[in-house]
């Protein structure tokens, strides 16, 4: 089996994962989780629906929501373009149904799938299992329907359903330039989709490994005081838990705004005085106070992602940035002037001694360059990420499986060489 069907097949049985339901997590309000949850506010006058999932979720949630309503939905407010929250929209659209995103939605949308092929390569390493490796363009372009909101949100779209007012407010910056969140103002509860990641609080997302466009620091700011101003007793995430609570869902997003302007002002004073960005990713630290876990973006990164957002890619370091010959193109050079790969996986064993485990993969990478296939490099690299992962904790999922995705490779390589 190739392409769409083991596509087909493997999403399916990732489906199984979805769990029972509908959950009820407010006397009118109905979730079915997944992969992207799928929630559903009911009135006397029909169903709201907010994000609608994974397309291959798709039935499963109407189907576990079908226990509260079979009708079409009037309204469905996709919060954002990702696949896990506006792919599966098709069992909920009906003759007087309103698609609600935000303005950039079509764009968004346009890119993610004009890059399918490209970001599901990436996928795959962040979510094996679920992706398999033969997945053709053509198949991963299929997970991606293509939506028509009817109404689309700059800043505040709101309307009236059942006695129950709904605002959606546009909420750009963590995951993307296209995020509205749902206000329910009478009952004070905030639908997020992923304005505050799957778990609260944290670092956002700044830039995603998977490979998307950065993500403004300064729109997440002014998006975050939108939301402590309405004063939410209750976010609901499409992803993880409810949070409830007005004084500690207050003091976790003034924290979250607070180390995010903390970081970005950091990286701009660091800009300005010449400081290059490796040195800011290496020193930019949060003060205790304002500590935030880091497992779906990672701080350092953000900071790259703010100076990237402001400067591009050319850091005015080396003049070789301006044209197509990488450094790694004389690493084979390099290779050979050391007199071979032995002396610099010796030098690279050194650095591994010496605690310096990025040191250490940065030789080797010049070693292999030239020599592919040599054993003391390939052991010398292994031990290099694993020191890594070790490191790091494994607090950080993209970091966590990207490192484990080249351990895996690495080890496999060794163990094919060995034979
Ligand atoms: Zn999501």
């Amino acid at each position: 089996m190739s392409g769409l069907p083991l596509l087909l097949a493997s999403l399916l049985a990732f489906q199984q994962t979805a769990s029972g339901g509908p959950h009820r997590i407010a006397p009118d309000i109905w979730q079915s989780r997944g992969i992207g949850h799928v929630h559903l506010v009911a009135t006397p006058e029909g169903n709201v629906v907010i994000d609608t999932g994974l397309f291959l979720q798709a039935d499963h949630h109407r189907r576990v929501l079908g226990a509260v309503t079979s009708e079409p939905a009037r309204y469905v407010v996709l919060t954002h373009a990702h696949a896990d929250h506006a792919s599966g929209v098709g069992p909920w659209v009906g003759g007087d149904t309103t698609i609600i995103a935000h303005a950039r939605f079509p764009q968004t949308q346009r890119y993610l799938y004009e890059l399918a092929p490209f970001q599901t390569r990436r996928n795959r390493i962040y979510y094996p299992g679920v992706i398999p490796a033969s997945t053709s363009a053509e198949a991963s372009r299929a997970m991606l329907p293509q939506v028509e909101p009817d109404l689309l949100v700059r800043d505040v779209n709101a309307f009236e359903l059942g006695g129950t007012r709904f605002e959606v407010i546009a909420t750009p910056g963590a995951e993307g330039a296209d995020s509205v969140s749902v206000w329910l103002p009478d009952r004070r509860i905030l639908f997020t989709g992923d304005f505050l990641g799957p778990i609260f609080p944290m670092w956002p997302n700044l830039y995603s490994l998977r490979g998307e466009t950065i993500r403004s620091a300064t729109d997440y700011i002014d998006s975050l005081d939108r939301v402590i101003a309405l004063e939410p007793e209750m976010l609901v995430p499409s992803h993880g838990e409810p949070v409830e609570g007005a004084q500690t869902i207050r003091s976790n997003l003034e924290r979250i705004r607070d180390a995010v302007r903390y970081v970005h002002d950091a990286v701009v004073d660091g800009m300005n005085e010449g400081r290059t960005v490796h040195e800011l990713m290496r020193d930019i630290r949060l003060p205790p106070e304002l500590h935030l876990p880091e497992p779906h973006g990672k701080l350092s990164w953000g900071v790259r992602a703010i100076w990237e957002g402001y400067a591009g890619w050319f850091h005015g370091r080396s003049t070789t940035d301006l044209y197509p010959v990488a450094a790694s193109d004389v690493y084979g050079d390099i290779a050979v002037l050391a007199g071979g790969a032995g002396p610099i996986v010796t030098a690279a064993e050194q650095h591994l001694d010496g605690l310096l485990p990025l040191h250490a993969l940065h030789l080797v990478e010049i070693a292999l360059a030239a020599h592919p296939d040599h054993l003391g490099a390939l052991r010398v690299r292994l031990t290099a990420l694993e020191r890594l992962l070790e490191d790091s904790g494994g607090e950080n999922f993209f970091e966590r499986m990207w490192l484990t995705h080249r351990i895996v490779a690495t080890r496999e390589r060794i163990g094919e060489l060995e034979r």
